[in-house]
């Protein structure tokens, strides 16, 4: 078991068919106790409860700092430590570079970029205070190639935020033995894309992925465990791609 007794929080982790939900399965399968953060529409007790009785969802908005230290201080009543922080959390919306309004941009970069920020200070003093911990943060192959599938051109601007934000976390907690990495999602089938892609359009990206096929959930939850995982303990600071290929680069 890569997590035995770790205590994982994931954030945006309760929609059954997304990453999130993927990362928190297979992390409780290699014996993690999973907290599940999410809005209260999504339900993050109702998936917590999927995964068995030892893992807890708890309503938090990561827009919001101290709906985050409120999380963070039921994780900590419960299970006394925060071993991993996936900070997953984020929103998209295809749109194109004249017609973004501010609340646009303010809306999808506060759940990517400032979620990351947040979430990761509520956390960063618990593992502080171990002297042990791992980031691990959903940025896109948006961020890398520009968008072009789906996201608008803020997406991309929120996720090359993450990038940036997640490296100057690896630099600033290293010395306290805590590790920060991205993982750089290409197309994945989730609910953030589903029946938004048109037939055609599908075909032309499928041609453009090496490993001819779209991503699973799975195929994303794998690297992050990797991440959290002390498999990758000599890891920081790095941007690992999940694209089929996509982007090489
Ligand atoms: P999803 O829509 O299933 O998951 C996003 C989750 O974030 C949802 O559960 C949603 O309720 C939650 N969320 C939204 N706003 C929130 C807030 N303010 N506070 C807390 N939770 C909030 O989509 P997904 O595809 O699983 O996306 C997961 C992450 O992966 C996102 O950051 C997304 O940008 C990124 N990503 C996805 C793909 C893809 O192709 N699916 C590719 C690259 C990156």
């Amino acid at each position: 078991m890569l997590l035995k007794d770790k205590v994982a929080v994931i954030t945006g982790g309760a929609g059954l068919n997304g990453l999130g939900f993927a990362t928190a399965r297979m992390m409780a399968n290699q014996g993690a106790k999973v907290v599940i953060l999410d809005l209260e529409v999504a339900n993050p007790a109702d998936a917590a409860a999927q995964l068995g009785p030892d893992h807890l969802g708890l309503v938090a908005n990561v827009t919001d700092k101290a709906s985050c230290e409120a999380a963070v201080e039921q994780i900590k009543a419960k299970y006394g430590r925060i071993d991993v922080l996936v900070n997953n959390a984020g929103i998209t919306q295809p749109v194109k570079f004249l017609d973004i309004t501010g609340a646009d941009y303010d809306r999808i970069l506060d759940v990517s970029l400032r979620g990351t920020l947040y979430a990761s200070q509520a956390v960063l003093p618990v593992m502080q205070s171990q002297n042990s911990g791992s980031i691990v943060c959903i940025s896109s192959v948006s961020a890398q190639r520009g968008g072009g599938i789906l996201g608008g051109p803020h997406y991309s601007a929120a996720k090359a935020g993450v990038l940036g934000l997640a490296r100057a976390m690896a630099r600033e907690f290293g010395g306290q033995n805590i590790r920060v990495n991205c993982v750089t999602p290409g197309l994945i089938a989730t609910d953030i894309n589903k029946g938004k892609i048109p037939e055609d359009k599908r075909q032309t990206i499928l041609d453009g992925i090496p490993l001819g096929r779209i991503g699973e959930p799975n195929d994303v939850a794998g690297c992050v465990v990797f991440l959290a995982s002390d498999l990758s303990k000599y890891c920081t600071g790095v941007t690992l791609d999940v694209n089929g290929g996509m982007l090489i680069h």
